[in-house]
């Protein structure tokens, strides 16, 4: 279950919407099975569905939610704070997992509306992504692939006219869904595409370092930076981007981009390296969020 594409993006991944899936897949075990073992003749076909339900939340899920975890807190040395932290997490998790059977259980009836709730699981990755200003680190893939997988069993209780808890079907319930998850997948993808913060105002937001800013065409400040072969015609000096030691257009601010420090990386190339850490690869000095 690893929807992000490096371990350092894992720290961008919102811990409460891994949460939010984790405990949803656990009450979707526990009613699967419950469901098996009132109505004994499909006993096999739902533990089988309880199984892997189990399997998703228990190992993957919580593995991922431990990963993430972890890579939030890798500045942090202090192994006491972190146990102690980590039983907070599993206390919480399982705290909000028992209080979902609980109103499961006591407010089923009302399921046609919890479900809404219980399916804006993309909401708490959206509103992190935009609050930190970090990429969105979900693939693509993954966000459509979990949103179908999840959308099946509530398409098929609340949409299917002979289904097996012989619930009334409901057209309306099935399309909000629907619209609410294509509405959330949509946010995510316009995350990905055009940064965390782009259907913000601009007046809303803080002024924000900008990487493509014009910066003096010969990097005067930065005797540092990597310099290309000198032009034999004017004996110029040309810059380098000292991540993949190629040529860079100075001039081009799109075709490059400039840190504080006033060192010059191919956009490409300095992105990749800003998934790894924040600081200029050339002098360490930190880097502002893109
Ligand atoms: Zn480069
Ligand atoms: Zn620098």
């Amino acid at each position: 279950m690893d929807g992000s594409d490096a371990p350092a993006a894992a720290a961008k991944v919102s811990l409460l919407m891994l949460g939010q899936q984790a405990i949803l897949d656990a009450l979707l075990c526990l009613a699967h099975l419950t469901a098996g073992i009132v109505m004994e003749d499909v006993f096999n076909a739902f533990a089988v569905a309880a199984f892997f339900e189990f399997v998703v939340f228990a190992i993957f899920e919580m593995r991922y939610l431990l990963l993430v975890w972890k890579a939030r807190r890798a500045n942090s040395l202090d192994p006491w704070a972190a146990q102690r932290e980590l039983s907070v997490l599993y206390a919480r998790f399982y705290g909000v997992l028992l209080a979902g059977v609980f109103l499961g259980y006591q407010l089923h009836l009302w399921l046609k509306y919890l479900i809404f709730p219980m399916y804006a699981f993309w909401v708490p990755q959206i509103v992190y992504c935009a609050r930190h200003d970090v990429r969105q680190p979900l693939r693509p893939a993954y966000v459509i692939g979990i949103t179908l997988t999840r959308l099946a069993l509530p398409l098929y209780l609340f949409g299917c006219p002979h289904n097996l808890l012989g619930w009334q079907p409901r057209p309306g319930v099935c399309l909000a869904l629907c619209i609410c998850m294509a509405v959330q997948v949509a946010v995510l993808m316009v995350q990905t595409r055009w940064g965390p913060r782009c259907f913000i105002p601009k007046r809303f937001l803080p002024a924000k370092y900008d990487y493509h800013r014009r910066a003096p065409a010969r990097p005067l400040e930065a005797p540092d930076q990597a310099r290309g072969p000198r032009d034999i015609e004017t004996g110029d000096a040309g810059v380098e981007c000292v991540i993949c030691m190629n040529p860079l257009d100075v001039e081009r601010t799109s075709a490059r981009m400039v840190t504080p420090c006033n060192h010059f990386f191919h956009p490409d190339c300095l992105n990749r390296w800003m998934d790894v850490k924040m600081e200029c690869p050339t002098c360490r000095q930190l880097l502002p969020p893109t």
